[in-house]
């Protein structure tokens, strides 16, 4: 109850939350009592969580940050939720996001901007921008959150935490709420890579509920975090340090650089050559994914219905013009156009083409090194509004989270100082598939 407290007392100044439940968390917390009582306890009873609103958990409104899903309280809890409540994780409520997770500021949310809390007149990134922000400001301990494109990395790097986006299919996608199926992958957002790390051995894990969960032996994720780095081969990709990147980014990663060489790791140069190409082949293939998953929002299963319409054409156009805010719509009208008759050969399946080629540009990579050092974006965080009415200056700042999500790689953002304004700025790690330990073992051995 003292994070509820802190929770309540920052609502008003950064909006991290959309829903807290005080009900819901206590009953929670003497269940977490009574296992502790009983001798029960794991390593995490008791601790405390908070959920991002995509996420869903049986008794919580889900709104998945837009005004289609206001009403909608889950029957069910998502893969992810069921693991972190058999854990004895208390959710402390449900944080803030772009609508349906597409956004890269948190200015998309039907229930308001969240501030960041290092400086309020700055975004705190998104789609998970609720999470970053409500770890920053130490309203929770840590917070799921998912990455589409970045939602997870560029977040946690304007609100200077850590957060691990893991190799797709590590985290069950069953019961969070699709945007882009092909590229969705939950995980956490805590301080530290070691929290993330007991974070990420709770969330993981097969789940014969989503197809493409796999199927793997158990891993403990904090195994490597103290093995020395020494030997260890950063790869600095020549086309993510190059035009584009803000000084003041470039000079903290620099110097974060030269500590990783302090600890032993060597830093080679290695070449991305198709970089640019990850923004147009993400915003053909999510849109197009996206607007076959939110074709569901029709106002008859789930979601808002207009109140007054003619026939049920009428109901599906009113509904969904009410239900959806500007950005979901732009993307619905892009997928739809991408996926059409004559369209089809000339955007989805050139960008799906260009996807096979970054996975590759990416695996010759790692034939020169074990981990590859990237900006979490171009900038620190810019200010609330700054971007608003430019969605393709809020894609371009995607460039360099997008190519993780495309080739299905884990990729982690930790802190390593600050820029312009005194804002965070956040270093990206690269890994191959599977290198989560490895990731927050670099991660790890930084702070
Ligand atoms: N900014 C990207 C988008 O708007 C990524 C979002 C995400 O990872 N959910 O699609």
């Amino acid at each position: 109850s003292d994070y509820l407290a802190r929770i309540e007392g920052a609502q008003g100044a950064l909006n991290a939350f959309i829903t807290v439940d005080r009900e819901l968390t206590l009953a929670m917390a003497r269940k977490a009592d009574a296992s502790r009582a009983a001798g029960n306890a794991g390593l995490l009873t008791g601790v405390p969580i908070a959920h991002k609103d995509i996420f869903c958990a049986e008794g919580w409104k889900t709104t998945c940050g837009s005004k289609m899903l206001e009403h909608f309280v889950s029957p069910y809890d998502a893969g992810v939720v069921e693991r972190c409540t058999a854990a004895g994780l208390v959710t402390l409520g449900r944080t803030n996001m772009d609508e349906f997770a597409m956004g890269s500021s948190n200015e998309n949310s039907a229930y308001g901007a969240v501030r960041n809390p290092w400086d309020r007149d700055a975004v705190p990134g998104g789609s998970s921008g609720g999470s970053a922000a409500a770890v920053a400001a130490r309203l929770a301990p840590a917070a799921t959150a998912t990455d589409t494109g970045g939602s997870i990395r560029q977040p946690a790097a304007f609100c200077g935490v850590t957060g691990l986006k893991p190799t797709y299919g590590v985290v069950s996608r069953y019961g969070m709420v699709a945007y882009a199926s092909s590229l969705d992958q939950g995980g956490p957002i805590a301080q530290t890579a070691e929290d993330c790390a007991l974070m990420l051995n709770v969330m993981a894990g097969h789940d014969v509920r989503d197809s493409t969960s796999l199927e793997m032996a158990k891993e403990d994720y904090s195994r490597d975090l103290n093995q020395p780095l020494k030997g260890l081969r950063i790869g600095m990709p020549r086309e993510y340090f190059g035009a584009g990147l803000a000084a003041d980014v470039a000079a903290a990663i620099e110097s974060a650089l030269a500590e990783y060489r302090k600890l032993g790791a060597e830093v080679v140069e290695i070449s991305l050559p198709r970089t640019e190409l990850a923004i147009p082949a993400y915003y053909v293939i999510a849109p197009a994914e996206a607007s076959s998953n939110l074709s569901r929002f029709d106002g008859v299963r789930y979601g808002h219905r207009a109140a007054e319409y003619t026939d049920l054409n009428d109901m599906y156009e009113k509904s969904r013009a009410e239900g959806f805010g500007w950005e979901v719509k732009r993307r619905i009208l892009t997928g739809a156009y991408v996926l059409s008759h004559g369209y089809y050969d000339a955007y989805y399946l050139k960008a799906q083409k260009v996807r096979r080629l970054l996975s590759e540009d990416f695996q010759a990579g790692f034939g020169q090194c074990d981990v590859i050092a990237a900006p979490a974006a171009p900038t620190v965080a810019w200010n609330l509004g700054e971007k608003g009415d430019d969605p393709i200056a809020m894609y371009l700042a995607d460039i360099y989270t997008l190519g993780v999500n495309l080739a299905g790689l884990p990729g982690i953002a930790h802190p390593v100082g600050f820029g312009a304004n005194g804002r965070p700025v956040g270093l990206q790690l690269i890994g191959n598939y599977f290198s989560e330990a490895r990731l927050l073992n670099a991660a790890h051995q930084f702070q």
